[in-house]
């Protein structure tokens, strides 16, 4: 059997236990080899961020530091350039070829939206989707709603026999936490703590980061 590779997209603004854990969990759960984080100018339908792309890749370099689990790629992040999930996976499975299983990790809340994503029912015949468990508020559309439900199974088996092709909810507990949430707490003079590691923590406060929303 090849062994599973993961992508895991984001704004990385900043990192949290909410990425890393919920990473960790999966990579068990689902038996992944290596998980590829994608971190982002920020995606074109969401509004940019302050944040330099240097200080984010900074916080996820200390985030991942020593832990083998993880890799990082730099397709995205280049400045001034719109990058969507479609093209980005062209370009990985140019280089990885057409039979190395592959997931591509959104949580519930980006499933949601997916219908807005470029070309977004092509991403299955690239990867396939894993899906992290988190709050989401807006309900899917029923268009939407059929084809995730065509799409899904229950038994991760399948995700190693396919290279891409499935939707996967992952049984996880879900970690209530948010980049949001935690910009917002820098910005009000408060800790994180908890939410992120501290040696992050450290590098906001050493940077002045989230003094602007
Ligand atoms: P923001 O609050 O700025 O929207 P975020 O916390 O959602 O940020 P992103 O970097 O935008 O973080 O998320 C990247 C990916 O990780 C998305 O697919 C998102 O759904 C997922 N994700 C973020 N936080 C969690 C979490 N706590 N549990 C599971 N998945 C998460």
């Amino acid at each position: 059997m090849k062994e599973m590779y993961a992508i895991f997209g984001g704004n990385f603004d900043p990192i949290h236990y909410g990425h890393i854990t919920s990473a960790e969990k999966l990579a068990q759960e689902i038996s992944i080899k290596k998980i590829i984080l994608l971190p982002n100018h920020g995606p074109p339908h969401r509004s940019k961020t302050k944040t330099s792309i240097i200080d984010k890749l900074k916080m996820i370099k200390i985030a991942i530091k020593n832990n083998q689990l993880f890799t990082i790629s730099y397709l995205e992040t280049k400045k001034n350039t719109t990058f969507y999930t479609i093209e980005t996976l062209t370009k990985i499975r140019k280089k990885i070829g057409y039979l190395q299983p592959l997931c591509f990790i959104i949580g519930e809340d980006n499933l949601n939206n997916l219908n807005i994503w470029k070309d977004w029912k092509k991403i299955l015949s690239l990867s396939h989707l894993l899906i992290c468990p988190r709050i989401h508020i807006k309900e899917n559309n029923s268009k939407l709603k059929k084809w995730i439900t065509s799409h899904t199974v229950n038994n991760i088996n399948f995700l190693h026999k396919k290279p891409f092709g499935f939707i996967f909810f992952s049984k996880i507990s879900m970690i209530n936490v948010s980049s949001t949430e935690i910009r917002k707490n820098y910005y009000e003079g408060k800790s994180s703590y908890g939410l992120l590691p501290s040696k992050i923590e450290k590098y906001i406060l050493s940077k002045n980061l989230y003094k602007n929303l």
